[in-house]
């Protein structure tokens, strides 16, 4: 494990005023926020690509990278960094899979690149997730096939080309291929598992995502194999699922996470309703410790009410217990999207910026106060002018 000792500066973080004002530091959060011999997990929610942060990206320098430059510390601090990528990254494909050729380039044209309701993002948008510090892409969503079987092969494609491993989707060129992505870290072996509860509706004809609900017995054989095999450590759980904007989650939601740690997941970590929703611990039948992270929200969009643009990196343990790996209680940075006046989007560490008071109430309401991190609890310092 890396020390804490090494204090980061945050780039671009000068405001013109006094950072201070709204530092805070949570004390009881210092202590085994990474433990030793841990395998340490980073999780985000929803990579949204509104037509706005695209157009936005088109028009930096760093293009996509400059969204992430402020959380690239946090997200790569951690061993593993999982989000969801809530858009096909399918280079000439319009709307549908129909094949076309973007002027060179293009970045968004809101044609090929495009947002809601069908959305696809430039490529390179891999890229800069891949600086950020992420390892792990959850492809099963449901914008997966926004641009057609095509799309899914391309996003594949282009998330491999980058580094990046992907879960929940299938390329048509290997539709036997695990749905599951394996990822080692220190010797450790992390199975991490995605579905989706739907495709909007969009033909699937060669079901190239995973459906968690009806799937589910798949969903959960998969789990029960993985968590079985000498080769896995432990498994994650990521469904897409829930309700949007529903800062609750319903009975499918509970039935189905439940299931999923009784079938031998260390821990489920949900996205899909754009807000968060809370973090519940669960007892497995077996006896292991584990949590439930319902929603983590938007990661990144254009979405501006309090809820939909504040969100975390949730951040756990992984530590062995007995024979197996088991989750211990995650900590988590709150985040929020600025749409910052000289640079374009930008995630931040809530407690820098100006007017953040209001997104860390709502984020500490919905994961509890207890887990909460300041920057200072990460060993971060910010550069203010
Ligand atoms: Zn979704």
């Amino acid at each position: 494990m890396i020390t804490l000792a090494v204090l980061w500066l945050l780039p671009n973080l000068a405001f013109g005023q006094s950072c201070g004002a709204n530092a805070f530091s949570n004390p009881a959060a210092r202590s085994g926020v990474f433990a030793t011999n841990a395998v340490t997990i980073a999780a985000v929610g929803d990579v949204m690509t509104h037509r706005a942060v695209q157009r936005n990206a088109a028009s930096l320098d760093r293009g996509y990278g400059a969204h992430y430059a402020s959380v690239a510390p946090f997200l790569s601090r951690a061993d593993i960094t999982i989000g969801n990528l809530e858009t096909p990254l399918a280079e000439n494909l319009l709307p549908g899979g129909r094949e076309t050729t973007a002027p060179p380039r293009t970045i968004f044209d809101d044609r090929v690149y495009s947002g809601y309701p069908t959305f696809n993002a430039h490529p390179s948008l891999a890229a800069a997730l891949k600086s950020a510090g992420f390892d792990v892409l959850q492809t099963a969503n449901n914008h997966a096939l926004d641009r057609g079987p095509a799309g899914v092969d391309r996003t594949i494609a282009a998330l491999r080309s980058a580094g990046l491993s992907h879960t929940g989707t299938r390329a048509r060129s290997d539709l036997a291929a695990p749905w599951h992505t394996i990822v080692r870290s220190g010797g450790r072996r992390i199975a991490i598992l995605a579905c989706t509860f739907s495709v909007n509706g969009l033909s699937d004809p060669n079901r190239q995502a995973l459906r968690c609900f009806s799937q589910q017995d798949e969903v959960l054989g998969t789990i029960s194999a993985l968590a079985r095999s000498s080769s896995v450590d432990a498994v994650l759980f990521t469904p897409h699922w829930g309700e949007e904007y529903s800062l609750t989650p319903n009975r499918r939601q509970r039935q189905l996470a439940r299931a999923a740690l009784d079938a031998g997941a260390a821990a489920v970590i949900g996205a899909h309703p754009h807000v968060l929703q809370p973090v519940e611990r669960y007892t497995t039948r077996d006896g292991r410790p584990a949590f439930i992270a319902y929603s983590m929200g938007n990661f990144i969009s254009s979405q501006w009410s309090i809820p939909r643009r504040n969100s975390a990196i949730l951040f756990f343990d992984l530590v062995r217990s007995g024979g197996q790996m088991i989750a211990r209680s995650p900590r988590y940075l709150p985040t929020r999207v600025m749409p910052y006046r000289t640079g374009g989007w930008r995630i931040m560490p809530t407690e820098v910026t100006p007017d953040g008071a209001a997104g860390i109430a709502h984020v500490t309401r919905m994961l509890g106060a207890e887990g909460r991190l300041g920057l200072a609890d990460l060993g971060a310092r910010v550069a203010c002018n």
